[in-house]
């Protein structure tokens, strides 16, 4: 998505340890436009796909999905990184760990939410080495529900998250792919439409 690709090249930051600082748009202050032409983008790619619940977590990715499923006309849910209690067993669980922090952190999902008659839209801001997008995916086996597509605004490209997604065969669109970066500059895998 070319917008998106100009708006990382004119407002993105490199930081130590293969960090891309977006948040003047994407995950701190947000550029609510570029999140609508954001949705549609998403919406064109998967319109056919049966969707009828975007699944993403908190924080970053709730802005993200709520623009797209505007689109879609289908709710919400989020994976919830504070630990809940599941004391009668009501939610889902799974560990994932962090790249930003270097840390494991719980997420949890009630089980109301998410049941074996949906089919989910997975989206997030970034795709790194995957560990996110594997806990949500793991939520959505435990729950029995179909994961009709995966949504990334930016997949880094030179880690292995995306390439091991597509080789397991789900539908993954990434809108922008960073194939390199460094202090003095920035590239983009090509892409067809
Ligand atoms: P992964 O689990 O794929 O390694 O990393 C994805 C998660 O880590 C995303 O949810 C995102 O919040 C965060 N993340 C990974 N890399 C970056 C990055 O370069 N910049 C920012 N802002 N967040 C990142």
């Amino acid at each position: 998505m070319k917008l998106l690709e100009q708006r990382i090249l004119q407002e993105g930051q490199v930081r130590p340890g293969n960090v891309l600082k977006v948040d003047c748009f994407l995950n701190h202050q947000l550029d609510v436009e570029l999140l609508d032409q954001i949705g549609v983008e998403f919406h064109r790619i998967f319109k056919d796909d049966g969707i009828n619940k975007i699944l993403t977590i908190e924080a970053s990715g709730i802005a993200i999905a709520c623009m797209t499923a505007r689109h879609f006309n289908v709710p919400v849910v989020f994976a919830k990184k504070a630990k809940s209690k599941n004391i009668d067993g009501d939610v889902y669980t799974s560990k994932v760990h962090s790249y930003t922090y270097g840390r494991d952190y719980d997420i949890t999902l009630a089980k109301k939410f998410l049941t074996p008659s949906d089919k989910v839209l997975i989206l997030d801001d970034f795709l790194a080495n995957g560990k996110a997008m594997k806990g949500l995916l793991d939520i959505c086996k435990q729950s029995g529900c179909t994961v009709g597509g995966i949504g990334i605004c930016i997949e880094k490209g030179f880690q292995p998250g995306g390439d091991e997604l597509r080789a397991a065969g789900y539908k993954l669109a990434s809108l922008a792919i960073v194939s390199e970066m460094s202090d003095t500059g920035l590239t983009f895998r090509e892409q067809e439409d």
